[in-house]
């Protein structure tokens, strides 16, 4: 997400007027300097322009990044996926004034149990990773959605490839966008990236942003993967969105209106930040209570000495409980079970060879989560 860009907008209207100034003063010198929207837009097919504002997105400040394409200051279009879907029909019809609003494509029933994963550049930055970790905490614990996120790292489980990967830019963003991220697909599966611009600072105190922000943004560009647009989308002039149903027409206090990247989350942890953003997932995706987590146990495989070991399911929802046993297999004679509200476990055990499980029951879902993993210790 970006800041509040006045001071961004100001800086391109300055050069506009530059240019406009430039033509008028010297009207003899054939002036025809393309705006810096004009150029992005140059280099990018007409085409592909239609494409994406048959989607409903806005192309005014569209720029390109490689396999992406940015627009709305935050939303990534894959290009390969946009090559892929043919023949779109024109989605977005109505222009219903400011509201919740969701992208065209929704995460379908079959993929709602959603596994994120974050390596190295965010678990390392311990700002960003709480704030990862908060985000799933606060979407997962909304009463009544049926979004299960799954977080788990990267570097334990490199060959798994989750539905969303969280990492860092890597340079692709201006110091003004903080973070951006995909919106679900044609395939009805959700947004498969966020990008995260570790180096992004508040422009008020040009320090790096706090936990209370990252978070906000963590929450922002998860809702997007979701298919969550800019509550304010047509406030900010972004294409066409749909209204989501049971939301009102202007929500100053949505955690996705655009160009917040600065507001910080200060709602009573894990209430999301306005009622009408639990409104809208809750209507998109409303629970299905015989549905069933998915989750995982994300650790080392082969260890000695103390580790910790998380399950992907986190959440705050009323009556959640994990038990976790450790069992000695393949000739190891061991057993241990505990039951808490933590979906972390420190294990440190004798060398040997041991099948690690954690259940997960009693919050939402009316049937139990179960995570399994062997691990060998030296
Ligand atoms: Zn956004």
């Amino acid at each position: 997400m970006k800041t509040q860009t006045t001071l961004n907008r100001f800086t391109i209207r300055l050069a506009l007027a530059a240019v406009l100034l430039t033509s008028v003063i010297s009207s003899c010198k054939k002036t025809d300097e393309p705006t810096a929207e004009a150029s992005h837009k140059q280099a990018i097919d007409a085409a592909t322009l239609s494409k994406i504002e048959t989607l409903g997105y806005s192309t005014k400040e569209i720029k390109d990044l490689g396999a992406y394409y940015l627009v709305e200051n935050d939303i990534l279009l894959s290009k390969e996926t946009l090559a892929k879907s043919k023949g779109i029909e024109k989605l977005m019809g109505l222009d219903q004034g400011i509201s919740q609003a969701q992208t065209p494509y929704l995460i379908s029933g079959s993929y709602q149990n959603v596994t994120i994963s974050i390596d190295q550049s965010i678990w390392g930055n311990s700002t960003w990773y709480s704030a990862v970790v908060q985000a799933v905490v606060i979407w997962n614990s909304t009463a009544n959605s049926n979004i299960k996120l799954n977080l788990f790292i990267k570097d334990y489980d490199p060959s798994l490839l989750a539905d969303i990967e969280i990492r860092g830019d890597n340079g692709a963003f201006d110091i003004y966008t903080a973070a951006g991220a995909l919106p679900p697909t044609y395939d009805g599966k959700p947004g498969n990236l966020i990008l995260v611009n570790t180096d992004f600072r508040d422009p008020n105190t040009n320090y790096f942003i706090d936990n209370s922000q990252t978070t906000w943004n963590m929450i922002h560009e998860i809702g997007h993967t979701l298919g969550l647009r800019h509550t304010n989308w047509d406030e900010m002039d972004e294409g066409y969105a749909a209204q989501i149903p049971n939301t009102p027409n202007t929500d100053a206090y949505s955690v996705m209106n655009g160009g917040t990247a600065i507001s910080s989350y200060s709602s009573s942890y894990p209430a999301l930040p306005s009622v009408y953003d639990a409104a809208a997932i809750t209507t998109l995706y409303p629970i299905n209570t015989s549905s069933t987590v998915v989750p995982m146990i994300s650790g080392p495989s082969t260890f000695s000495g103390e580790r910790t070991f998380h399950m992907s399911y986190k959440s705050l929802e009323a009556g959640l409980s994990y038990h976790w046993e450790v069992t000695g297999i393949s000739g190891t004679t061991y057993y241990y079970g505990y039951t808490g509200s933590e979906n972390i476990f420190e294990l440190s055990l004798s060398p040997g060879s041991y099948q690690i499980k954690c259940s997960v029951y009693g919050g939402k879902y009316s049937t139990t989560g179960i995570a399994t993993k062997n691990v060998t210790v030296n």
